[in-house]
């Protein structure tokens, strides 16, 4: 082999805060503080900062390189500030999911061996009542708090303190892209949950493919709202791809709600926001009771589940917004596809076009995908096939934390098996039709309990709609729907049937029953648990 003659130049992630400090010292994180104000901090500034920090974590806290140290926080600038310091000092930022319960959270941070937790002093008390279980943490640093606070935790530090200790010309210890550099547990709603251990390269060039034209496409004259957490799947890497960019961020703490978003989306011409659909739902409806102007936004990014198609028609008719549909996993960084308009879809009507932004999308250039079937055979791009949904590529989880690899995750031939089902039309675009744990299989045919979900929803007396499998002696599986009826509303199975007929769905994918339910049971991030919905079948709740 004849070497190429270019630089081994590490993709570590010391370098996009040194960039943003050295081209773009006064572009700035702007967080809205527990007490409701805004706080400025520029990058210039806040490099200094994380290199104190960095060095803070070693000097004072003992902190080396590979030990993990959590986080459990908001999105805030104290928060962005520890993504760059704790993989400064070649530790692993492992952000901890605040919405887990107690056992949950007790089990990561004992998996993961956390040895020092940050904790958001909005988020004291619950961080005390909900990780009092664990035993591997030596240490807690808080920050948002008085220094008088009362708390039961052991040996607490203040976070400014260390900074104040800290060194400013600290020389970075990440000084090989392969060291780990941060790590989040899935949600799964299955067994323990698993851990996603990203690298300073994948992390790198997850940030590469983040910013590229064809997936967020961002740059310094953006204004990028994280309202999508930091604690859930390193906040679709907006930190890292913001500050590289030179964008300024806008981080909204623990104001997640419509009112206080739409008036920093006003306040600060936000160009870029990313979010589940339902806090875009909320706001959409927020703004049609108190309209403000946030057409300045290009791109409303969203993701973590489907985005209903009329929802993105009423943002871009009504509110002059762009939707930009998107699709990841933790296991992913998370991106893998954004669902952005070709120039081959110039022509299509108005309708069309939304319907190919409801899709998931095209994967981002850096993500391989296949679709297969049960026998682990390839299926054809023909828009109709569904299969279980494959990835590889540069920031793809090869293995979970302290787990064997095992082919229920992972294949023989190197792709992650994401769990869901999906379709690819013959121009790249990804709809998913499942997660294949609640695929219901009826006299060996798949019925998409997605499809029938979206179909559901669009019907005016229901609010929300979860199809889930219940065994049947002659079909193998039947689907049942489970329906939050809107106010006043009850559930009527032949009009919802009637309705799904007129909407094009074949005979054998009705539902043969109808409940009604106060509450779709969720997990800590909000997906349907369908799994729970099974057992209450099974345990005869209905
Ligand atoms: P998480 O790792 O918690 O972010 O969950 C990843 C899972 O969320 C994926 O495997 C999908 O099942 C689901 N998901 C993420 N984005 C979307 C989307 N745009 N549409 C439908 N499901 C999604």
């Amino acid at each position: 082999m004849l070497e190429g003659l270019m630089m081994d130049y590490q993709l570590t992630l010391d370098k996009i805060i040194e960039h943003a400090a050295r081209l773009h010292p006064n572009k700035k994180v702007i967080t809205k503080l527990p007490d409701g104000s805004f706080h400025e901090l520029t990058y210039g500034e806040m490099a200094k900062r994380i290199r104190r920090l960095s060095s803070a974590l070693e000097s004072v806290l003992g902190v080396k390189p590979g030990d993990r140290v959590g986080t459990f926080a908001w999105n805030n600038y104290q928060h962005l500030e520890l993504y760059f310091a704790i993989p400064g000092a070649a530790a692993v930022c492992h952000t901890l999911n605040i919405r887990l319960n107690g056992e949950q959270l007790s089990y990561i941070i004992d998996h993961a061996e956390d040895k020092v937790v940050f904790v958001d002093g909005t988020l004291l008390p619950l961080y005390e009542q909900l990780a009092a279980g664990s035993t591997s943490v030596q240490a807690h640093v808080l920050f948002n708090v008085d220094r008088d606070v009362q708390t039961s935790l052991d040996n607490v530090y203040f976070y400014e303190d260390l900074i104040e200790q800290g060194d400013e010309n600290y020389q970075w210890a990440c000084t090989d892209e392969r060291m780990a550099s941060a790590m989040c547990y899935t949600s799964g709603t299955t067994g323990n949950p698993k851990g996603a251990l990203y690298s300073h390269r994948s992390t790198f060039l997850h940030t590469f493919g983040v910013m590229q034209a064809n997936a967020m496409g961002l740059g310094e004259t953006d204004t990028i709202l994280a309202v999508v957490p930091q604690f859930h799947a390193m906040s679709w890497g907006l930190p890292y791809a913001g500050v590289y960019s030179g964008a300024n961020l806008l981080m909204p703490g623990q104001f997640l709600q419509a009112e206080p978003l739409a008036e920093m989306t006003e306040k600060y011409r936000v160009t870029v926001a990313a979010g589940v659909p339902t806090i875009w739902n909320g706001l959409y409806h927020e703004l049609k009771n108190n309209p403000r102007d946030i057409s300045t936004i290009r791109a409303l990014v969203v993701g973590g589940s489907a985005m209903p198609r009329a929802l993105t028609r009423a943002y871009e008719t009504e509110l002059n917004v762009d939707v930009l549909h998107a699709w990841g996993m933790t296991e992913m960084s998370p991106i893998g596809t954004v669902s952005a308009l070709m120039s081959h879809h110039a022509d299509l009507s108005t309708e069309e076009k939304w319907d190919v932004k409801a899709t998931q999308g095209y994967p981002v250039s850096g993500v391989d995908m296949r679709i297969c079937d049960e026998e682990g055979n390839e299926l054809p791009w023909d828009g109709e096939q569904m299969g279980e949904l494959q990835v590889r590529g540069f920031w793809v989880s090869k293995q979970y934390y302290k787990l064997d690899k095992s082919a229920d995750h992972f294949t023989a031939d190197g792709w992650f098996r994401t769990g869901d089902v999906a379709t690819m039309s013959p121009d790249g675009y990804m709809r998913i039709t499942d997660r294949t744990k609640d695929l219901v299989k009826s006299g060996g045919e798949w019925i998409s309990s997605v499809d029938l979900e979206n179909a559901l929803i669009g019907h005016e007396d229901v609010m929300e709609a979860a199809v889930f499998a219940v065994p049947d002696a002659r079909w193998a599986e039947r689907p049942w729907a489970a329906i939050t009826p809107k106010d006043g509303a009850s559930v009527d199975m032949d009009a919802l049937n009637q309705y799904l007929t007129a909407e094009g769905f074949a005979k054998f994918w009705l539902p043969d029953n109808y409940v009604s339910v106060d509450e779709l049971p969720k997990t800590s991030t909000g997906k349907l648990d369908k799994k729970v919905l099974r057992k209450m079948h099974a345990d005869g709740a209905w």
